[in-house]
């Protein structure tokens, strides 16, 4: 019901957007979701929504305390703009520093920790239910057209992982207390006393069970999306919910995308509306058709709406990503089975206007 929901906004969009370009009546797909990422924004908002309109951008995933900002979601109303918050789930620097006992636990025996990226253990129940409660909370106060649940797995540092990492060498977690005491009451499987440290249990759970521990990872990833899905539909019952997904094929890196990151996609998209796998090729050492191959695993996988999300500016990388190679990637990324395009983010976007003209020129609008 509630994707039917998604998919009368897609057509809605879109028909507001053939209506203003002709151009586009003629083709029979579905309309696509055009959205920007934008996490906080100085100048005037009137003018951010008019440019937005402009482009044909018809969603923004949105901060917070973006969203809360003066007119933002007035503007949004009245330009036919859909807002979703982005909320970060188990990345949580401030809650880590009030308590370290948090820290998610890698079986290396280290805090999970890797430049800026810091995990919560994801079994903390008082954690999860503090999440949910806020959640709630920004859905009742700023009533969004949808949430955007972003770094709803577990703890890995994916943006410098590049394609020669061996699985072997992407640290996996959480083995700590609490999760080590969850995992054996949920599965039934007792841990040998005479194990020693973290990292002497990691390596025995991952030799005589790995299995049943990615299986459980996952459901530990997939109960807390289902719980906030029913409580948020609770206070409005069309809320749609996108999840951010690690780019990672189901092969890559030795199925990481469960083994590690805790993200079984097909189990998150029967509850979710869509997924958005986080293509941002240029930072991953990946080329544009990257893109297009990962739309298709998630898309064979969850057979629902998938959009992925691609960079615009640099990140981690210092060799130009050029305009050139942008269109590449926007054509790549606008490729069915893709439901649409989420450009993260727009910063980067304002400040070209070669890649603002060629996102302006694709989808038929002119720049104002
Ligand atoms: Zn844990």
């Amino acid at each position: 019901m509630i994707k039917k929901a998604l998919v009368a906004f897609l057509v809605l969009a879109g028909a507001a957007l053939a209506a203003e370009y002709p151009a586009k009546t003629s083709e029979k797909s579905p309309a696509l979701m055009i959205g920007v990422k934008i996490y906080e924004h100085e100048g005037s908002l009137p003018n951010l929504f008019a440019e937005w309109s402009s482009l044909g951008v018809n969603t923004v995933f949105v901060s917070p305390a973006l969203a809360a900002q003066g007119q933002f979601r007035e503007l949004a109303r009245k330009h036919g703009i859909s807002v979703f918050l982005i909320l970060p789930i188990f990345y949580n620097p401030e809650e880590l520093k009030k308590d370290p006992g948090l820290y998610a636990l890698t079986d290396r025996g280290e805090q999970a920790k890797d430049d800026w990226v810091e995990f919560v253990c994801p079994t903390r129940p008082d954690y999860r239910s503090r999440r949910v409660l806020w959640i709630k909370n920004l859905v009742r106060e700023l009533d969004p057209d949808g949430v955007s649940l972003d770094f709803i797995r577990y703890f890995v540092f994916w943006e410098m992982v590049y394609p020669e990492r061996t699985a072997d060498s992407i640290a996996n977690s959480c083995f700590d207390r609490s999760c080590l005491e969850k995992f054996q009451k949920d599965t039934g499987i007792t841990l040998p006393e005479r194990l020693g440290g973290t990292a002497e249990t990691a390596k025995w759970i991952m030799a005589e069970h790995g299995r049943e521990w990615t299986d459980w990872k996952c459901g530990v990833i997939t109960s807390l999306v289902r719980t906030i899905i029913d409580e948020v539909r609770a206070i409005k019952p069309k809320l749609l919910v996108n999840i951010h997904s690690v780019p990672w094929r189901e092969n890559d890196f030795g199925g990481a995308i469960k083994v590690i990151a805790g993200q079984d996609l097909a189990a998150l998209a029967a509850p979710a509306d869509m997924i958005s796998p986080m293509c941002y090729w240029h930072m991953l050492k990946r080329k544009p058709p990257w893109i297009r191959e990962v739309v298709e695993d998630v898309y064979s996988r969850t057979k629902g709406l998938v959009v992925p999300s691609i960079q615009v500016g640099n990140a981690y990388l210092s060799d130009k990503l050029s305009a050139e190679e942008f269109k590449e990637a926007l054509e790549e990324a606008l490729r069915p089975p893709s439901g649409g395009v989420i450009f993260w983010n727009w910063d980067a976007l304002a400040k070209e206007p070669e890649k603002k003209a060629a996102v302006a020129d694709r989808l038929k609008v002119r720049s104002r």
